[in-house]
């Protein structure tokens, strides 16, 4: 495979700069590609004119300015939220995300062990367990409950999938018609609290966008089925925060597994912290993996140094 001409910059805080240099000169060998580093101080960049192509995370304001050549912009991650509202991207750039299978197995992966956890009651058996308590609970049957994932892209309509193969009656809900296998699907703000009154397990898997921020109010949160487990993998600005630790701790909403929050990290002293039904991870439920996203990467590369569009564009007008 022949590289492109133009120099590739990568920027992010979390990605190791050198493993995905090597895993992309397995695709476009001999290219280059300069790190901006997790600052993305592209004070380093001898000649930003150079650079065609920018693979970035979170990358500080200012970033692309001197990029007066820039070609394709490739978010290093699938939530664009960060890149999309920004008021310095240059006009006229493509944007495209990864949407990497190893990535959404990643992510079906937690949501299967958060479903489960939940599911299962195993917070109340670790809770029993640190009183020295022997607390049966008989487990119910999976079909018995309701599972419902907002959001069907690529990666939450492999977690229905997933959570419906392991025998969960699921629900799933987006903006436009899905077809899922299994999964009885909704769409449309005006089916929303009809798959949460249904809801006892709800996965959160939507992009922040202007139409979803805030989504799950108080009001709506307040619709779900008594004692029910919420998971959010999604974005924590998805959901009014206050109003879900008000619901965790009168119990409205049962427990709560939750990998991203209104702030991150979330602050010291949050009351989330010290909830008995709630277990937190630091925003890790899925990343990117080199080895499996480079190539989509070197071949969106190579599209647009034929001048061709690129696969996976964001529709920055949605949002995602
Ligand atoms: P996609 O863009 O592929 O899918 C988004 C889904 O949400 C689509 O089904 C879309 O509907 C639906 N949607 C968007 N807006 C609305 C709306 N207003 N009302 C109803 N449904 C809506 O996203 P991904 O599946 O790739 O990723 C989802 C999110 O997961 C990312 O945006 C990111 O924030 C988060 N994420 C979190 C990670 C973590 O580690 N915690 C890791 C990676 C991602 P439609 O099908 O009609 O377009």
């Amino acid at each position: 495979m022949t590289s492109p001409s133009g120099t590739l910059v990568f920027s992010s805080a979390f990605d190791a700069f050198e493993v995905w240099r090597d895993a992309l000169h397995a695709h476009l060998p001999g290219m280059a590609i300069v790190d901006a580093g997790a600052t993305g101080a592209t004070g380093e960049i001898t000649d930003p004119a150079a650079i065609h192509y920018a693979l970035a995370w979170k990358p500080p304001e200012g970033f692309f300015d001197k990029m007066v050549n820039l070609r394709l912009i490739i978010n290093l991650g699938a939530g664009v939220d960060s890149l999309v509202g920004r008021r310095d991207l240059p006009a006229g750039v493509p944007i495209t995300r990864i949407t990497d299978p190893q990535m959404a197995r990643m992510m079906a992966g937690y949501v299967l062990f958060a479903t489960l956890r939940h599911a299962r009651e195993i917070p109340h058996f670790e809770q029993a367990q640190r009183r020295g308590q022997w607390a049966y609970r008989h487990p119910r049957s999976p079909e018995t409950i309701r599972v419902a994932v907002l959001g069907l892209g690529e990666l939450g309509a492999l977690a229905a999938s997933e959570v419906q193969r392991q025998g969960f009656t699921v629900m799933g809900w987006s903006r436009s018609p899905r077809q899922i296998d299994g999964v009885q699907c909704f769409a449309g703000i005006e089916t929303l609290d009809t798959v949460l009154e249904q809801a006892d397990i709800l996965v959160v898997m939507l992009p922040l966008t202007t139409d979803t921020r805030g989504l799950l109010d108080r009001a709506r949160l307040s619709r779900l089925p008594k004692g029910a487990a919420l998971i959010n993998v999604a974005r924590g600005a998805l959901v009014d925060q206050a109003a879900m630790t008000d619901l965790l701790r009168d119990g409205h909403i049962g427990s709560a597994t939750l990998d991203v929050f209104a702030q991150e990290p979330l602050p010291a002293g949050d009351p989330l912290w010290a909830m008995e039904n709630v277990l937190i991870t630091p925003h890790l439920a899925s990343v990117a993996i080199p080895s499996s996203s480079a190539k989509q990467i070197a071949d969106n590369i190579l599209r647009v140094s034929r001048r061709e569009a690129p696969a996976n564009q964001v529709d920055p007008s949605r949002g995602y």
